[in-house]
């Protein structure tokens, strides 16, 4: 059932400071609109209750793909598409563009974008497990000035985040320490396309031959939120890959991970495919160790 329109105002301002004015006039009234694929479907089965959107997609400030010598800055529009076709990003985040790859189908992927996919909170999103990965930072802006937080911690409880009413994500950084790194990405779902992850596993690992020197792993769909997994890591981090350690790590996760059954996937199966994963993950980094 749908939500009955004239009930709904949107306003679109011309600039980020016009966006910011009215966020901190009027405090937690208006709500910032960006690609609306989340919204939408919202609105449609009349799930929306709040009335008031600020339509921030004209916003160019809050646009842009920006390469520094240290770092990578992604304007939080910048679509699912903009994002695959980024040779940057193809080449040092590759996780990062398999997610906007297997994220929806081709519409959603030129609307969509990677702000409204942090901030819509989804623990079941694909974009984040690769951002925690990549140690991400976020840009959060308001009258009172800028922030920046790390994206690790930003999800505070089940679509909860560290984000005030009155402030807009603005940009997504990702630091370019990715070269020597081996990259592990999987989304697993009902379908190979337009199918809503049960489980999504991101992992970065640097080896010293057969030793796991640095390693991070995301989860998504395990848990209230997109997890990053510290203590998987560090059972892993200074090992040899061996048998032993693919039982330890594997231990280690599923203490680490709280899934749940859903109309999606059962606990049982989310637990064994990410365990799965792992293994999969580590038997990876074991045979580029070989090839050296
Ligand atoms: C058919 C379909 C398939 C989909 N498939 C997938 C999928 O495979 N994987 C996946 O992860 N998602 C999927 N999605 C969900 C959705 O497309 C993504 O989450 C998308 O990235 C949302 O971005 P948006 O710009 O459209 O967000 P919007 O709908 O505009 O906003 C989402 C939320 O974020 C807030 N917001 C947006 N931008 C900002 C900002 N800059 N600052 C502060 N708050 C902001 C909004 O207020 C709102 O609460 C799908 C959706 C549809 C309809």
């Amino acid at each position: 059932m749908r939500a009955y329109l004239p009930d709904y105002q949107l306003i679109t301002p011309r600039s980020l400071a016009e966006a910011l004015a009215l966020l901190a006039r009027e405090k937690g009234v208006w709500k910032p609109l960006a690609g609306g694929t989340d919204l939408m479907v919202l609105l449609e089965a009349d799930q929306l209750p709040q009335k008031n959107y600020l339509n921030i997609w004209d916003l160019n400030e809050l646009r842009g793909i920006e390469v520094r010598e240290d770092r990578v800055t992604i304007g939080a529009l910048t679509t699912y598409t903009e994002i695959q076709t980024n040779p940057v990003l193809r080449s040092e985040f590759p996780m990062l563009c398999q997610a906007a790859s297997e994220t929806g189908g081709l519409a959603i992927q030129n609307r969509g974008t990677l702000g409204g996919n942090i901030v819509n909170a989804s623990p079941a999103a694909d974009s984040p497990p690769a951002l925690l990965a990549y140690n991400a930072e976020l840009e959060l802006v308001s009258l009172n000035g800028l922030r920046r937080v790390p994206y690790q911690g930003f999800h505070t409880g089940y679509k909860q985040l560290n984000i005030s009413p009155d402030e807009l994500l603005t940009r997504i950084r990702l630091p370019r320490k990715t070269k020597d790194l081996r990259h592990y990405y999987r989304k697993v779902g009902t379908r190979k396309a337009q199918a809503i992850s049960k489980v999504c596993f991101a992992g970065v690992a640097g080896m010293d031959n057969k030793e796991i020197k640095d390693i991070r792993i995301a989860l998504g769909s395990v848990a209230p939120i997109p997890l990053r997994c510290l203590k998987t890591e560090d059972a892993l981090r200074g090992q040899r890959i061996a048998q032993p350690l693919l039982e330890i790590g594997k231990a280690e996760l599923a203490r680490e991970i709280a899934p749940i059954t859903d109309i999606r996937s059962t606990k049982d199966y989310r637990l064994r495919v990410s365990l799965n994963l792992l293994e999969d993950f580590l038997m990876s980094l074991s045979a580029v160790a070989a090839e050296r």
